[in-house]
């Protein structure tokens, strides 16, 4: 049987509503709870193997978690794959602990860099040494085969590594390619050529923090790196591949129906969406 991989969520870290937030994306989710986005994150799911698997443990992975219980009845939670130490990435880890989950050790896959903050910090520590957690290092393009039909392969990418490095993901069934980045700083400064790559994936959830520059009011856009989505559009056109852009900014004008929404789709490019799924 095939392998199934659902879209958990498709915002920024920071999620939607942000804290404190009345921007036009914002607001309407402040006053009803079902226009919440949650932070970008895949479930990968095996039902031969009754198990499935998260990458990344957000802000949001109590409801995500439950989300893909409801979706996969009978499948065990058989470990987490994290991209990187910022906030959307990994802070779910806390409902893993003494005072949520408890679980008992649940694989947590990373980098060398990410387990050694996770394991020299606090709380993280804590779930480290009450073994709530097992800390399963992972290596750059070394796939991790991690049932009969299912291979997972981290990528390092380029993105700000204040306490880690970060990894993208490739994700193989027995039939398709997943390609999960949802943070870079640059395509340029990847190891390898973003396009020629992507014709062997079959599908890319990548990321589409902001639509265009200037989108961040009185902050300087250089002290958070990303791709535009209107550059990426450029770089990546002409692919067979299917490209949705994940990991959206609450300021992202690409939330809405509109002519931004409408100037990337004719270009053949979506955004993904909460509960999207694929089988590969
Ligand atoms: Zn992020
Ligand atoms: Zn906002
Ligand atoms: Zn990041």
């Amino acid at each position: 049987m095939s392998i199934e991989v659902i879209l958990l969520g498709a915002a920024q870290d920071g999620g939607i509503p942000q804290a404190g937030c009345e921007c036009r994306n914002c607001l309407p989710a402040q006053h009803d709870p079902g226009r919440k986005k949650f932070v970008s994150s895949l479930g990968i799911l095996d039902r031969e193997e009754e198990a499935f698997w998260l990458v990344d443990a957000t802000p949001d992975f109590r409801e995500q978690l439950h989300l893909m219980q409801t979706h996969a009845q009978d499948c065990k939670f058989e470990g987490i794959f994290i991209t990187h130490a910022h906030i959307g990435h990994y802070t779910g880890l806390i409902h893993l602990g003494r005072e949520a989950m408890h679980t008992k050790s649940i694989p947590v896959y990373g980098t060398q860099t990410m387990l050694d903050f996770l394991a020299s910090n606090a709380p993280w520590n804590q779930l480290v040494e009450i073994r709530n957690i097992e800390l399963r290092p992972v290596q750059d393009s070394v796939s991790i085969e991690i049932s009969p039909n299912l291979s997972i392969t981290p990528i390092t990418v380029p993105h700000r590594s204040e306490y880690s490095d970060t990894l993208a993901y490739l994700v193989k069934g027995s039939n398709k390619k997943l390609f999960f980045c949802p943070d870079i700083d640059s395509w340029d400064k990847l190891q390898f050529n973003i396009k020629e790559f992507l014709e062997e994936v079959d599908i890319a959830l990548v990321d589409g923090t902001f639509f265009s520059e200037g989108e961040l009011e009185g902050r300087v856009m250089g002290d958070v790196p990303h791709p535009l989505v209107e550059e990426s559009v450029q770089k990546l056109q002409g692919l067979q591949t299917e490209v949705l852009f994940v990991h959206l900014n609450h300021t992202n004008p690409l939330w809405e129906v509109g002519s931004e929404r409408s100037w990337l789709e004719e270009r053949g490019f979506r955004i993904g969406e909460q509960g999207q799924s694929w089988v590969l």
